[in-house]
């Protein structure tokens, strides 16, 4: 690979002096050597420019060696170094050599997705200034045009009451100019701090309890931090979040997904009007992201609230990790670098000797055995904050009580009495689309992805038939394409159908449906929850987009369609994570002053699933559970690596799984099951052909043990021609 180039060979014998190791973005387990005699002042974490092959690569320094085991000649001379950032830090370092070892990651794509976006961040040192709208931009915004930058930028503004610059900057990449222009205009202004609009509540004796045992932590330790929905846990946060703010210190809080919790940012911003608060998701533009980072970096941000990547922003003065929602599993990775966030950050506490608090109300089953085991301390919080009461749980049996067009009757009345009273009703099914089938009642046939094994879903409001894997899209054929049947129909129920059903059955209702297809962008998302909260639907149709920590207080009733499709699902954790979205989508009811009330249509009402959930039995479900696994030996009882391959066909893929297992067995590590290659449930994706090998331990250093010297043995497997392959280790879908 270090092949020179004629006419750069080296004509020294001995290595240089000054050799350095660099992580670039490949495929491959190494770190790179280069020759930094020519560029006396780079430093390990600066971003430097590289010859690799017959082109050149950006990586980053990583560390000075003393010997290589290339031939001197072949060790290439650097081309430059980008000092436009501080160099990454060592702890940053030593995190990407944490992920790299411990998901046996290329070190060069960890060190790539976990830098910050290669632009200049000069103007880091004004995104913490906050801007609001003045009253001559309110007047003047209707006459702009309805595309214009600046008119986007008042709207969000009127929306969010201020914002700061890296905020402005991820709604459009040209808000920079456009900010320029409604300054000199004077439609908008800078905003001073405000004295805060949310003030601490007197803590309930749970939370007291919990914050001063979380307040004695100095160094690492971490918590579970376990309480139903509305127990406060954000409030326990928040206090812990200022003691570090009081000492000096910077707070890195992580949620699975911020552009659909604007709630939580707008409370923190509340709460620390003086403080510099940050945020960091994947879907800011690379500009305002790299403000974060730098922000981040000098030590200039207080707080650093993000998604699963700001577990990698360096943050020199960091004094604690708060991860809220820790059993989502949107902290988990799956495509490109396979990581937990969850588990990354409870290493960088423990490396960096900080506290680390993890929250939920269903904890996963991986965090509660740590609290069992001692490992974790457990902390609870058992009741609701103020006034709120858990809501009742009621079972439609629909044996009994059959659906039309999806609607129970005991649904239906219950619907009518919220209508009645002029409350709020939220309805739940984890499906977008009108309906996941088109199919032929004459043929069977069923409307399929020519590129993934699935079927296409009907979209009824445009007419077009769509994949949920692979994104193709098509129209609606008009006839059945195999035998010519003009009536072919969609079977099965999405979210667009419910709607449909229930605008025929109470045309009086006010109804808003909420699903990836109605949210186009984070501002009318924000306008959506803000219709809800206003009181102005009646109706709510969603999918677990609405079950993420919002609070719908006039919502008093949430209603479960279809929810026995997982209770049947292949995969060990659907059961788990159907108890959560179900815990969590009902703690939506009943936050105000009504009590509230889930009712789950179900055609086995005698699930013990169900059982546990009408007696808010989260510890009894989740210790059947532990013992289930414990039998079997499943996470968290066992620990798994899943070694994925792909390629154009399905041959290659099982070959070289094949030729993996062999070299797994070969290493006889005692302990440690290696299962059979098998095609993938979903064999074709994206046209790729997929299989997968499993591979198990109820010990996990038996399981690194084989883990290690396999890996680096799969490097040297040839590989078929366009074969991709993966490895995951603690995968969550196996
Ligand atoms: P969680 O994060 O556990 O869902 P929150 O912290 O969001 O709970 O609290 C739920 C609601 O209860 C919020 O409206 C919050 O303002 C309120 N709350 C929190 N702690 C208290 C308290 N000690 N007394 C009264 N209300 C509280
Ligand atoms: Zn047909
Ligand atoms: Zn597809």
């Amino acid at each position: 690979i270090n092949t020179p180039l004629p006419g750069l060979e080296s004509t020294a014998a001995n290595p240089p002096a000054r050799l350095l190791q660099v992580a670039l973005p490949r495929p491959l387990p190494a770190l790179f050597d280069y020759d930094a005699s020519g560029l006396p002042a780079v430093e390990p974490g600066q971003r430097v420019r590289v010859p690799f092959g017959r082109s050149e690569l950006w990586g980053i320094a990583w560390g000075w060696r003393d010997g290589s085991d290339l031939d001197p000649s072949r060790i290439r001379p650097l081309v430059g170094c980008d000092d436009s950032q501080p160099p990454l830090p060592g702890n940053w370092r030593a995190l990407v050599e944490f992920v790299a070892d411990y998901y046996q990651q290329p070190i060069g794509e960890v060190a790539a997705m976990a830098a910050p976006p290669a632009i200049s961040a000069t103007r880091a040192e004004r995104a913490h200034r906050r801007f609001r709208a003045t009253a001559a931009g309110h007047a003047a915004a209707p006459s702009l045009p309805a595309r214009d930058v600046g008119r986007k930028l008042i709207a969000a503004l009127d929306a969010a009451g201020e914002l700061n610059e890296a905020e402005l900057r991820a709604l459009s990449s040209r808000a920079g100019p456009a900010l320029e222009r409604l300054l000199a205009e004077g439609w908008v202004e800078l905003a001073l701090p405000q004295a805060p609009a949310e003030t601490a509540h007197t803590l309930t004796a749970d939370q007291a309890a919990a914050l001063e045992a979380l307040q004695a932590d100095s160094g690492f330790a971490a918590s579970l931090l376990h309480g139903v929905t509305g127990s406060g846990k954000t409030e326990v946060y928040l206090r812990l979040i200022e003691d570090q703010i009081a000492a000096g210190r910077q707070s890195l809080l992580l949620v699975p997904e911020i552009a659909l919790t604007p709630q939580l940012h707008a409370r923190v911003a509340a709460r620390f009007p003086r403080a510099s608060l940050h945020v960091m998701h994947s879907e800011m533009s690379d500009g305002a992201r790299a403000m974060a980072w730098a922000a981040a970096q000098s030590g200039e941000a207080d707080i650093l609230l993000g998604t699963r990547l700001a577990v990698f922003a360096p943050l020199p003065r960091l004094g604690c990790i708060v991860l809220d929602e820790e059993h989502d599993p949107s902290f988990r990775q799956t495509e490109g670098v396979r990581y937990s966030a969850r588990d990354v950050a409870i290493w960088r506490a423990r490396h960096e000797n900080v506290p680390i608090v993890l929250g939920s109300a269903t904890p996963s089953l991986e965090s509660l055995r740590h609290a069992i085991d001692g490992r974790y301390r457990w902390l609870r919080l058992n009741a609701r904050a103020g006034e709120a009461k858990l809501p009742e749980v009621h079972l439609v049996d629909t044996r009994v009580f059959r659906a039309t067009d999806g609607f129970s009757q005991p649904m239906v009345r219950a619907i009518e009495s919220r209508l009645a009273r002029g409350e709020q009703t939220l309805l739940f099914i984890n499906r977008r689309g009108y309906a996941p089938v088109l199919s032929c009642p004459a043929c069977g046939w069923a409307a399929g992805c020519t590129q993934c094994t699935a079927n296409l879903v009907l979209h009824a409001a445009d007419r077009r038939l769509r994949c949920h894997h692979c994104g193709a899209e098509g129209p609606v054929p008009h006839a059945c394409p195999k035998c010519g049947n003009q009536d072919i129909q969609g079977y099965g129920r999405g979210t667009q159908r419910l709607e449909e059903t229930l605008a025929s059955r109470f045309p009086q209702a006010r109804l808003l449906r909420i699903d990836r297809d109605s949210v186009r962008g984070r501002e009318h998302w924000q306008e959506q929850l803000d219709r809800i909260r206003r009181g102005e639907v009646d109706l709510v149709v969603g999918t677990q987009l609405l079950a993420k920590g919002h609070d719908f207080p006039g919502i008093t009733l949430v209603g479960v369609i279809g929810a026995d499709a997982s209770l049947h699902a292949a995969d060990f954790r659907a059961q788990e994570r159907l108890f959560a979205q179900l815990m969590q989508v009902g703690g939506r009811a009943g936050r105000g002053d009504s009590a509230g009330e889930v009712l789950i249509q179900t055609a086995q009402p005698e699930h013990p699933l169900f059982a546990a959930l009408k007696a808010h039995d989260f510890d009894g479900f989740a210790r059947s559970q532990l013992e289930e696994r414990a039998l079997l030996g499943l996470p968290p009882h066992g620990f798994q690596l899943m070694l994925s391959a792909d390629a154009p066909e399905l041959q290659p893929a099982l070959d070289f799984l094949e030729a993996a297992r062999r070299a797994a067995q070969a290493l006889q590590v005692e302990g440690v099951q290696v299962y059979d290659v098998v095609p993938m449930r979903m064999v074709r994706r994206a046209n790729r052909e997929r299989a997968q090998l499993v591979v198990e331990s109820r010990s996990r250093p038996q399981l690194r043990a084989l883990l290690r010297p396999w890996i680096a043995n799969l490097y040297r497997l040839r590989l078929a021609r366009g074969l991709r392959w993966h490895v995951d280790v603690d995968p969550v879908e196996v």
